[in-house]
């Protein structure tokens, strides 16, 4: 029986990791709930899981029953029982609650991205002194561990991408793309924002980085391959030549279940399998890094270090949320990201302290630049 703390409890990842709780009622005791304003949601989660503490950024009136407390997530993260921290939030909130519970040796199965991209020097650093245990949840990370179990001769890695919902759109037609239609990703079905950075490619950029700190690999051993039909979730190669790929269908209960049991492989009937009595078509292709200007512009934010990880990810966060909103156009993430890490004179990121102030100064000139467009 682990005991769980789950950060982020009422997002896509969050409530995808309550079903498979709810699969396997003797293996999990649900210790921790945090959400953020989705209240109505969590108190039904409260009501179901019957957490010990509960966290949300609204009101808490009616959450706290049946003896629950209210606790930070940052407390949540270091609790002496906590077995295991799920972080599913978004954006920056996970960051100090992910560093908290990997000074404290914690096992943490990390789906919030953007920690890595912020701050993966100082989370890889805590996990090397401390002890903590990084089980990646992202599908292609998710992947990437599988393959490395039982090897260590790395070559490269390839990250499979989609290339998401408009990868044949003829590129004159991006810019008048509507939020409605870059929210359907053809493959996969996940929170907004991720949705969005699906389609400008800014995702595929972000995991090349998580991969970078998760697995302590180098930038050249990390590529990317557009693979359409996401049932190859990434692969490895290794010094002799050999390539091991993880598939299945895109689906991300198979992740976080692998992430939960881990090192144990459990049977569930609820997760989808691969289908072998129809016909089965896999292709892989270069990406087209024209049609992707916000991959490139990452990855250079990226390799320059410092606090520019964390401006390109605090711009990102309010472009892509202008978008959703109608105020800018798809193609103006890549303007409002690009102006603010161009305006943007880095510190060296050594201190947490540091990496959040350069994330708050991203968001403040990238909304004030973002206006100037809509
Ligand atoms: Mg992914």
């Amino acid at each position: 029986m682990k005991n769980l703390v789950l950060l982020g409890s009422t997002g896509s990842i969050g409530q995808q990791t309550l079903d498979i709780v709810r699969a396997f009622p003797a293996r999990f005791r649900v210790l921790c709930l945090a959400a953020g304003y989705n209240l109505d949601l969590l108190a039904q989660q409260v009501r179901e899981f019957k957490p010990q503490y509960v966290c949300c950024l609204g009101k808490m009136d009616g959450l706290l029953i049946n003896g629950t407390s209210y606790i930070q997530m940052e407390e949540m993260a270091c609790l002496a029982e906590a077995d295991l921290v799920m972080v599913a939030t978004t954006g920056n909130a996970g960051l100090l609650p992910t560093l908290k519970a990997m000074k404290q040796g914690k096992a943490v199965a990390l789906a919030n991205k953007e920690v890595m991209v912020m701050a993966g020097h100082l989370v890889r650093q805590a996990a090397n002194h401390h002890g903590g245990r990084l089980l990646p949840v992202d599908s292609e990370h998710n992947a990437i561990w599988q393959c490395l179990q039982g090897e260590k001769e790395v070559q490269r890695v390839i990250i499979t991408a989609s290339g998401g919902p408009f990868r044949k759109m003829p590129l004159e037609e991006l810019s008048r793309v509507t939020p409605q239609q870059a929210l359907k990703h053809p493959t996969w079905k996940m929170g907004k924002k991720v949705t969005i950075d699906s389609a400008t490619l800014m995702n595929k950029a972000f995991e090349v980085m998580e991969t970078r700190w998760l697995f302590d690999l180098s930038w050249e051993k990390i590529e990317v391959v557009v693979h359409p039909q996401s049932i190859v979730h990434s692969m490895v190669e290794f010094v002799d030549g050999s390539v091991k790929a993880q598939m299945a269908p895109p689906d991300m209960h198979l992740p976080i279940q692998y992430a939960l049991f881990y090192p144990e492989r459990v049977s569930n009937p609820n997760i989808p399998r691969l289908d072998t009595s129809v016909p089965l078509d896999m292709t892989f292709e270069p990406l087209d890094t024209a049609r992707y200007p916000c991959f490139s512009l990452a990855l250079e934010a990226a390799r320059k270090g410092g606090t520019y990880p964390a401006v390109l990810c605090g711009a990102d966060e309010v472009a892509v949320e202008s978008f959703i909103k109608g105020r800018i156009r798809l193609t103006d993430v890549y303007r409002v990201v690009h102006h603010t890490i161009e305006a943007h004179t880095s510190g060296r990121g050594e201190t947490v302290e540091e990496v959040v102030a350069a994330e708050r100064w991203a968001r403040q000139h990238a909304t004030e630049y973002a206006q100037t467009l809509s």
